[in-house]
């Protein structure tokens, strides 16, 4: 079976997982949130010897997109996400970057708004898009079920999710976001988060006080 191989660069202050993500069957990859340090990225591409085709956006935030038109530009390649309810924020990516003192941010427009039950792909994996607004509102998450993987951007993160004081956010909103999309997935499936390390749907579903929490919304 094709296989997704990966390597996450953390970028930017704010240590964001920036995801070179590829198919092994050809080689092809995806740059997932490409927030800035692009000479780190342009690295980790060089050393997995792959060709990037596409860009995905899991949201908004600064830390996450303050280099995607700059791949854009450099590599020819599309951005695809995220939902468009985060358009607010992609294009105050260069007020915002200028506040928290990050250098060379750029407003980025996508080339394809993503939508909840939307596929994207990249050689030959093809990942089902969720719409998970909370964190912010056009958050997405990106899922691979034959893979066991899922890459959630700021909606989940090992221990805790996303923070939801931000403009947009909703805490509400994001706990059933995660009990709608994310929880129904299999305890084996790997989740790449937008900071901190790697974990699985098993040990967040056993151990996230959050996740309780959100498994105990009254529908
Ligand atoms: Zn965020
Ligand atoms: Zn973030």
């Amino acid at each position: 079976m094709t296989k997704a191989k990966g390597l996450i660069i953390p970028v930017t202050p704010f240590q964001q997982n920036c995801t070179l993500l590829w198919c092994d069957a050809t080689n092809r990859a995806v740059v997932i949130d490409p927030g800035g340090d692009l000479p780190d990225i342009e690295r980790a591409i060089a050393q997995a010897k792959v060709a990037v085709e596409k860009i995905w956006l899991t949201h908004g935030h600064v830390d996450h997109v303050a280099g995607a038109a700059e791949v854009k530009a450099r590599l020819n390649v599309p951005i695809e996400g995220p939902h468009r309810d985060d358009l607010f924020l992609l294009h105050h990516v260069v007020e915002s970057a200028r506040s928290f003192g990050m250098q060379d941010g750029a407003n980025v427009t996508p080339d394809r708004w993503l939508e909840d039950g939307d596929q994207v792909d990249v050689g030959e994996l093809k990942f089902d898009v969720r719409h998970c607004p909370g964190h912010s509102p056009g958050s997405v998450a990106f899922l691979n079920a034959a893979q066991r993987l899922a890459i959630v951007g700021d909606v989940l993160f090992a221990g805790s999710v996303g923070r939801t004081d931000l403009p947009g956010g909703d805490q509400r909103q994001l706990l059933r976001s995660i009990r709608d999309k994310l929880l129904p997935l299999a305890d084996d499936v790997a989740v790449i988060s937008g900071h901190g390390p790697t974990t699985t749907i098993g040990r967040e579903r056993a151990t996230n006080p959050f996740l309780q929490q959100a498994a105990a919304i009254p529908r």
